[in-house]
């Protein structure tokens, strides 16, 4: 008794360690997704691994984020990624299938099991009370080939949902509220339990769309119980056998709760450029607006994107709008075509874009130069969209269309009743668009076209790290800001030493060159260095030139994670107040690091330039420890049984 959910699904698939706060466990994996941006380096490091076959009960590789083919780069990595999937046993999700988010949750996501992605909205399938955890790639291979994962047991926060939404709010405005409560470090340390009477007032993509921008919070995940709503989601996706009832005990221990009164809840908006800088839409009203892009994993299931079409139906896109919308799946977008939605969508004037990612990684609709640019989105970080101007508020898909029409960021309570979206029976199931491996798969070779090219392995770590300081950063770095991802970039993300160009190119031109000319070095960094998404790049790329370890304030929790999968070393400042002592190019020194980080004693950092020496902290487990000595997370997993 006493059990939080979360607990409940650690305890069912805990392989090593005592489940206690803070300690740290490794559980059995029965799932993983990657997706085509972060995979190309997932299947290049398990054919590193020399295995034969995968450990977990299924894995997908989803195509949805590079999809388009204007050179032959993408298209050369989505051939790698099949040959690798048919080779291991992964179900291969080919492009204009969907976002990977939304076809899990459709397809393959089940109550009470662990699904690690490599992905940081992989907590979307915890809507449906299944673990779901974003991580970096090389934890995303390791589990398949080892089907274990490492994490310190987690706090658990619980959020008590109680009351009833008003008419047009919908699960946007309830996870931007929260937001703004808690911010985007809100949840760092936490997973994140709902529980309480509303849940009951929410659909089963209502759910996920608040466990998908739990990332934004910067909880590890965020889980819903599994319940009669769970099971009617699962029995109209012809999936009921895979319906288990979950839910936390009632006299549950959290480490912390908030309780949210629905009724309170006004439809919201992120206003630029962080997803916890929210206010309320009506204190906004007559913004003019120049775009407005409907879709991502956060609000693309059947619910929205009907939503969206009744609201537009009979009625015309504002001129001086361009309505953008990606469905979140192929058979979303079939139902649509089917039952007529599609059409009202077009005769309105919206685009209708593939069943992708698309704007929302900046592959394409970016907006004009000092655009407004309203989206359904869970990001709004400057630059993200592809327009470094732009301006991008979040919103729910009723406020995303209601202010299509009028061409100013509108209120959608002032437009009387809303419109009421029938579920059907019955979703349409494809498998057209997968290709599920075969059980013969002897002789089957992994294709590497031109753009394939080999990533950095570290070395086992010296005694002693010397070098310059090559850059210092501000608060809140993002990895966009590490390693930007834009539709000129996405085509290179299995090749390293192009992308290593462009590295910290949003905050410096020539860091590629800094660090080449100094034989590698140091990064200093502000607060929640590394927030933003899982993206491994922003770790790999610093690799290959030279990083040996980040000084920060405080890190994102995967991105540290990422940092130590590669070899790089992440410390904390003793003193925050420190920081404040470096500049670039002073010469740096760390002495006797084995002893220092083998016996937790104090690691020294002296800095040559200005004869001072500063107090480091690591924060990491003995494993990672371990895992820094062998110069990263593949070198480790090599030796090891689990
Ligand atoms: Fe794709 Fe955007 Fe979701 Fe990332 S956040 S998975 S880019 S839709």
């Amino acid at each position: 008794m006493k059990k939080t959910l979360t607990y409940k699904i650690l305890e069912k698939n805990l392989l090593t360690g005592t489940l206690k706060t803070g300690n740290e466990i490794s559980v059995k994996v029965n799932q993983t997704l990657t997706q085509d941006s972060t995979g190309t380096m997932v299947y290049l490091q398990l054919e590193a691994m020399c295995i034969k076959d995968i450990k977990t009960d299924l894995s997908v590789a989803y195509i949805d984020h590079n999809t388009l083919q204007a050179g032959f780069e993408n298209a050369d990595d989505h051939e790698f990624i099949k040959s690798a999937a048919a080779k291991y046993g992964i179900i291969y999700s080919k492009p204009g299938n969907g976002i990977c988010h939304q076809l899990h949750l459709e397809r393959f996501g089940k109550p009470g099991d662990i699904l690690i992605g490599s992905d940081s909205h992989t907590p979307t399938c915890g809507g449906l009370g299944m673990l779901s955890i974003g991580c970096g790639g090389l934890d995303v291979a390791v589990g398949m080939a080892k089907g274990s994962y490492y994490l310190k047991a987690p706090k658990v926060l619980n959020i008590e949902l109680i009351g009833k939404l008003n008419p047009w709010v919908s699960a946007k405005d309830i996870i931007l509220y929260i937001l703004k409560e808690l911010t985007v470090k809100g949840g760092v340390g936490y997973i994140v339990e709902y529980s309480g009477n509303g849940v009951k007032e929410l659909s089963l993509t209502d759910r996920a769309t608040i466990t998908n921008m739990g990332a934004e919070l910067g909880a590890t995940t965020s889980i819903f119980p599994s319940d009669e709503i769970t099971k009617d989601f699962l029995t109209r996706q012809c999936r009921e056998k895979d319906f288990i009832t979950l839910s936390a005990d009632v006299d549950a221990v959290y480490d912390k709760k908030i309780k949210i009164n629905l009724d309170e809840i006004q439809p919201m908006t992120a206003i630029p450029h962080s997803p916890d800088n929210v206010a309320q839409v009506a204190s906004l009203n007559n913004a003019k607006i120049d775009q407005v892009a409907i879709g991502s994993c956060t609000n693309s299931s059947y619910t929205d994107l009907m939503k969206v079409a009744k609201i537009l139906k009979g009625k015309k896109v504002h001129k001086d709008v361009s309505l953008v919308i990606s469905p979140g799946s192929s058979n979303i977008l079939k139902m649509m075509a089917d039952n007529g939605a599609l059409g009202d969508l077009i005769a309105s004037g919206a685009r209708i874009l593939e069943a992708a990612c698309g704007p929302c990684i900046g592959m394409g609709q970016a907006p004009k130069s000092n655009a407004i640019s309203l989206r359904t989105f869970n990001r709004n970080f400057k630059g993200r969209c592809g327009t470094k101007n732009a301006d991008v508020y979040l919103v729910s898909p009723e406020t995303a269309a209601v202010s299509s029409i009028t061409g100013y960021l509108t209120d959608p309570s002032t437009c009387g009743d809303m419109p009421k979206v029938e579920i059907p029976e019955k979703f349409h199931v494809s498998e057209n668009y997968f290709i599920y491996p075969l059980k013969d798969r002897n002789n089957l070779k992994v294709v590497m076209g031109p753009n394939i090219k080999p990533f950095p392995i570290n070395k086992a770590l010296t005694p002693t790290l010397d070098g310059k300081l090559l850059l210092k950063t501000g608060d809140n770095i993002t990895t966009d800001d590490i390693m930007p991802s834009n539709a000129k970039l996405l085509p290179f993300r299995s090749n390293i030493p192009e992308l290593s160009k462009y590295c910290f190119g949003t905050l410096l031109d020539d860091f590629h060159i800094r660090a080449t000319e100094n034989n590698g070095g140091f990064v200093i960094g502000g607060e929640n260095y590394g927030q933003g998404s899982s993206r491994e790049h922003a770790a790999l790329v610093p690799l290959y030139l030279g990083v040996k370890a980040v000084i920060a304030k405080s890190f994102a929790r995967i991105h540290k994670t990422n940092l130590i999968n590669s070899g790089i070393l992440p410390f904390v400042f003793k003193h925050k107040d420190d920081y404040k002592n470096f500049d670039a190019f002073d010469a740096l020194e760390i002495n006797d690091l084995h002893n220092a980080l083998d016996h937790g004693l104090e690691i020294i950092l002296i800095n040559k330039t200005k004869d001072i020496t500063t107090q480091l902290i690591f924060e990491g487990s003995l494993r990672d420890i371990e895992i820094l000595k062998l110069g990263g997370y593949l070198n480790w997993a090599k030796n090891s049984d689990i």
